[in-house]
């Protein structure tokens, strides 16, 4: 514990692997720890470079540590109850998400501890995650030139942008279906019912109740089915998984591209804007 002290450590989803990324606030020096995408999409990322993550561990003098989730859409548990910041110790149950995600805070202080440990740093540089690619100037880290003129095939990006084109068509063509539905629903309640009544009046009950009980059942079928509207959180998760494959294919930089169509970024990315890698297609 002692070289953490008065050190904040993020931990969040690493873009692009998925696994869960450890990072000291205000450093370079970060790691991934975990098999690949064992962490589900309900953890936020970790981007240290932005200083975004899901929670922050703050170790303060006295070796106290203080948990807190960092966004309001996050949620994160402690001992099994919903927290926003609690007091925590190294042996505490911590989820992160709604999948209840379980980290352990041993491996993560000790994960941290090998991070800040200069004679470390020295002989093994930290695993740098997706969005902490190595940084020219930068002591203990790769300089970027020493890879920088390598080419790079980016063709493999335009499957990606498809994919998410195609996404986010599905989840407006699933919107366009809820919303006709939903006013589906209100035409065949009242209208089922109306004509349920006219018909009981006019002498014929048995139909008129028929009518009325479909009316009001296929009104609940209706209503059930666009209650569960997720297009929106469809859409953010979908824009997160581009996020998270549309990087750098240089595989020591993998800083995201912009999140533009796939002949955009062909036309106006000849070279990686961090790595310097060049861009072919
Ligand atoms: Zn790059």
């Amino acid at each position: 514990m002692q070289n953490l002290k008065g050190k904040n450590i993020l931990i969040g989803k690493e873009p692009g692997a998925g696994r869960l990324l450890v990072a000291i606030e205000g450093t370079q020096f970060n790691t991934a720890i975990g098999p690949a995408n064992s962490v589900p999409a309900t953890v936020s990322r970790c981007m240290p470079a932005q200083g975004t993550a899901h929670a922050r561990i703050s170790i303060d003098a006295g070796g106290n540590m203080l948990l807190t989730n960092l966004k309001p859409q996050n949620v994160t548990f402690v001992n099994g109850t919903r927290v926003l910041s609690k007091h925590i110790d190294s042996d505490t149950a911590i989820e992160l998400g709604s999948d209840h995600f379980s980290v352990n805070m041993a491996a993560i202080l000790a994960t941290a501890r090998r991070l800040v440990s200069p004679a470390i740093q020295v002989s093994q540089p930290p695993v740098t995650g997706a969005s902490t690619p190595p940084v020219p100037g930068v002591p203990g880290i790769k300089v970027a030139s020493k890879q920088g003129q390598s080419t790079f095939n980016i063709k493999p990006l335009e499957e990606i942008w498809m994919r998410y084109e195609n996404e986010m068509e599905r989840i407006q063509a699933k919107q366009k279906r809820t919303n006709t539905m939903r006013a589906l629903q209100g035409v065949l309640s009242l209208g089922g019912i109306v004509f349920g009544s006219v018909m009981a009046m006019c002498g014929a009950p048995a139909v008129g109740i028929l009518f009325s009980c479909a009316a009001l059942v296929l009104g609940i079928v209706a209503f059930f089915l666009t209650k569960n509207d997720t297009s929106a959180e469809d859409r953010k998760l979908a824009l997160e998984r581009l996020e998270d494959t549309y990087l750098c294919p240089n595989p020591a930089c993998r800083k995201s591209l912009p999140t533009k169509p796939y002949k955009w970024v062909e036309r106006n990315y000849t070279s990686c804007s961090y790595c310097k890698s060049k861009f072919t297609h």
